[in-house]
């Protein structure tokens, strides 16, 4: 039979919109599909939870594909190691506490495991609000890309969802919006508002990353480099292990609090 394009173009429409109508409606959104929002989209969906990543760009990975410096080998230390073995991410030791990976296989393979484990994952989509009852974020308010880059006058739509991630790494954009328009409004952190990234020190960066990383508002939640920055502890560097445990946590607490 010959190929048919409205056949194509009815199959990419209908699919497509029956997978965005699924996922009105979510136990958990996750705005940024970076290094932190892959690995909790994973692990959520691993859980059975119901979990969407919103993207901005057309790649989704965010800052692992080009290592260190634009050097395509990533670094893990030995806490998150267990995680790339989970993910199947092939490692070599390097130096007894440290561990190096292909930027590119990391990156791919966790895309393909969170997709696989059920998580569906929307690119080209930005989140530029979110939605708010009664001191409570309750979801997401979504545009295309090409629609904020083109600056076109066109009104957004919105995805309901119990939890909020904002893994939209060092711009923090989930929580920066939510301040702003949600006056006095106040975070669980030391000044009430964004505490700020501070300058380099790995070792205390990657531990405090992981400890901070939390629910900064009811239903709002921040991991990897937006927990870095939202509760004020250090850069640290083209190490990706806090940012791979800081997802595996955060979806463990957002389990646990819908188990409970
Ligand atoms: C300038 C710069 C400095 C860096 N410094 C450090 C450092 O000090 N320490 C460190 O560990 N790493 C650093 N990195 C590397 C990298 O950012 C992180 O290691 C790692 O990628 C962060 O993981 P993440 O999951 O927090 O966010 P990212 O991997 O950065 O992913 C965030 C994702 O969110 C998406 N996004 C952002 N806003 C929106 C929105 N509104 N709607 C939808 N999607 C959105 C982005 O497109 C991106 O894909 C740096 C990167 C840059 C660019």
């Amino acid at each position: 039979m010959p190929l048919d394009e409205i056949k194509i173009t009815r199959a990419i429409i209908e699919r497509y919109t029956a997978k965005l109508l699924d996922c009105l409606d979510l136990e958990v959104a996750i705005v940024g599909g970076g290094v932190s929002g892959l690995v909790a989209g994973w692990r959520l969906a691993q859980k059975g939870r119901k979990v969407a990543i919103f993207e901005r760009k057309l790649s989704i990975g965010g800052g692992m594909w080009g290592g260190g410096m634009m050097f395509n080998e990533i670094v893990v230390q030995s806490d998150a190691k267990p995680i790339l073995d989970e993910l199947g991410i092939a490692s070599r030791p390097y130096d007894g506490e440290y561990h190096t990976a292909d930027a590119i296989e990391a990156t791919t393979t966790l895309a393909s495991q969170a997709v696989k484990a059920g998580a569906k994952i929307f690119n080209l989509i930005t989140v530029e609000d979110v939605m708010v009852r009664e001191n409570r974020v309750t979801g997401l308010v979504i545009i295309w890309t090409a629609v904020e880059m083109a600056g076109l006058h066109v009104d957004p739509m919105t995805i309901r969802a119990q939890h909020v991630i904002d893994c939209t790494g060092h711009d923090v954009e989930v929580v920066k919006v939510f301040l702003r328009k949600n006056q006095p409004a106040s975070l669980k952190t030391a000044t009430g508002g964004i505490d700020g990234e501070r300058s380099m020190w790995a070792d205390v960066g990657e531990r405090q990353t992981v400890e901070y990383t939390s629910e900064v508002y009811p239903g709002l939640w921040v991991a990897g480099m937006t927990a870095t920055a939202t509760l004020g502890t250090f850069r640290m560097g083209p190490v990706f292990g806090g940012m791979m445990l800081s997802g595996d946590k955060v979806a463990q607490m957002i389990n646990d609090r819908l188990a409970g």
